[in-house]
């Protein structure tokens, strides 16, 4: 991470300053060069013009002209006779010297030319001198100091390289920052999905602060806390399965033994234990069809047979199947229709979660009481009420009821001869239809269980 923020945030900050200043170096170099040139020029036409190099009279004068202005540009300005001999030097160092340098050599040859020295950082520039009849008769070398500008570039160059240092600092500082506020967190997040997908549902994200990493932190651990819920469910339930079959598996052992080791026993008490024996086993298999039923409605959830169904006559069928349930202890079940309704629905498991219902108003209302079964609908949901004069159900166990296995009162509902599995299967199969079910009631004021659903079903 580093390195590669290194070089994509240096290399080409180094690429562009190497470019500019070797461009700015070509250009300095280019344009002094030839503006050297054009002054050697200059001054070759005006002695040319004016004799300067043979008329001694006018020299002097023209002589310190040309020192004023060497001073002035900053040039030492040479002029040389036909034979390289000094004629004049703005240093006074050469004067009546043979002065033999290639660029003099090249104007006295009739050309003129401008180089760079690049190791005096210096250009040097030359101009030929004629006479009327076109005879090179001395030479013009202007000599121009470039030190200043590779002074100036230098000097650029430093200050990109404090620069790109400087933006270096920045770019580690940015990482360092970075891994410490992003990678950090995130490692720590990483580190704990692992443990958590190892099966360490405990685990939970330390969450510090407010901010993108706390948020995705606490939307993992709210994810754990189901899965450990999930999984708390899960055991409980395979423990709960457990006791609900041993408790008739040891009344038949119990009976059978009793059976076994006792000689000579009448033949009703024979029959008696059978019979026990018996409404034990169908115990067993109404708990095993249960689970069935429930295990079958968790696995295919898109195995409803969806079809138009008349929820009046469902609702009258299955008040006419428990009829003679309610006779048995005088309760009075009765049904009111608000209008004809009629919804999507897979009519044999809405039917099954209905009558659990009414099965259970019947169960938990003592003899005498009253179960009443009524439909209603808007233009959207159907709703379907059951609803009771029984023991009713306490607020806090409203929550519970419809989890599998929960009885509020556990002797009772072995007398009763419920498995548990009924409103975990009524709700089931509610959920799959997209619809919810109500509780209204409190301890000893009946129940009134409303079930909504969807008039038509968007299935997806
Ligand atoms: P069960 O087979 O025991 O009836 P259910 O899942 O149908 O199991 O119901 C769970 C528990 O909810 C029951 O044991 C009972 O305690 C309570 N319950 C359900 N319906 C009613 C009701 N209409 N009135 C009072 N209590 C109820």
């Amino acid at each position: 991470m580093l390195i590669s923020y290194l070089v994509i945030g240096i290399i080409p900050l180094l690429f562009y300053s190497f470019n500019l200043s070797q461009t700015l170096q070509n250009y300095f170099e280019d344009t002094n060069e030839k503006e050297v040139l054009y002054q050697a020029n200059k001054i070759a036409g005006s002695i040319q013009k004016a004799d300067y190099l043979t008329d001694k009279s006018k020299q002097e004068m023209f002589w310190n002209e040309l020192s004023e202005k060497s001073i002035e540009e900053n040039f030492r300005i040479i002029v040389v006779d036909a034979n390289a001999v000094v004629a004049a030097d703005t240093n006074n160092m050469a004067i009546g010297q043979i002065y033999m340098v290639p660029e003099i050599l090249v104007a006295l040859a009739g050309r003129d030319e401008a180089n760079l020295r690049k190791d005096e950082e210096a250009i040097y520039a030359s101009a030929y001198i004629e006479d009327d009849a076109s005879h090179k008769i001395g030479a013009v070398l202007v000599i121009s100091s470039f030190s200043e500008v590779y002074q100036l570039i230098s000097e650029l160059y430093r200050k990109w390289i404090f620069m790109t240092i400087v933006i270096g600092v920045i770019i580690i500082a940015l990482v360092v920052f970075m891994s410490q506020v992003i990678f950090d967190p995130l490692k720590n997040i990483l580190a704990t999905i692992k443990k958590i997908s190892s099966g360490q549902f405990h685990q939970r994200i330390e969450l510090k602060g407010k901010n993108e990493f706390t948020e995705l932190g606490e939307a993992v651990n709210t994810m754990t806390q189901r899965l450990e819920e999930v999984d708390k469910s899960r055991q409980e339930f395979v423990s709960n399965v457990s006791h609900e079959l041993k408790t008739p598996l040891s009344s038949i052992k119990v009976l059978s033994e009793a059976m076994l080791l006792q000689d000579n026993i009448p033949e009703e008490t024979y029959k008696e234990f059978l019979l026990d024996i018996n409404s034990e086993v169908d115990r067993m298999t109404d708990i095993v069809n249960d689970l069935l039923a429930l295990a079958r409605l968790e696995n295919n959830e898109n195995s409803l047979h969806i079809r138009e169904v008349d929820v009046n006559k469902m609702l009258r069928d299955i008040i006419k199947r428990l009829q003679p349930l309610a006779e048995t202890k005088n309760i009075d079940i009765s049904f009111e229709a608000a209008k004809e309704v009629k919804v999507d629905a897979d009519e044999v498991k809405l039917s099954l979660a209905i009558s659990n219902l009414v099965d259970n108003g019947i169960k938990y209302t003592p003899v005498d009481g009253k179960v009443k079964v009524s439909v209603d609908a808007d233009n959207q949901d159907c709703f379907i009420t059951v609803q009771d004069s029984g023991i009713g159900i306490s607020e806090q166990e409203q929550s519970r009821i419809f989890d599998r296995f929960y009885r509020v009162d556990k002797t009772r509902d072995r007398e009763t001869g419920g498995t548990g599995l009924g409103l975990a299967i009524t709700h089931s199969i509610i959920m799959l239809h997209n619809g919810s079910v109500k509780i209204i009631s409190g301890e000893g004021e009946g129940a009134t269980f409303i079930v909504r659903m969807p008039l038509k079903l968007k299935q997806d």
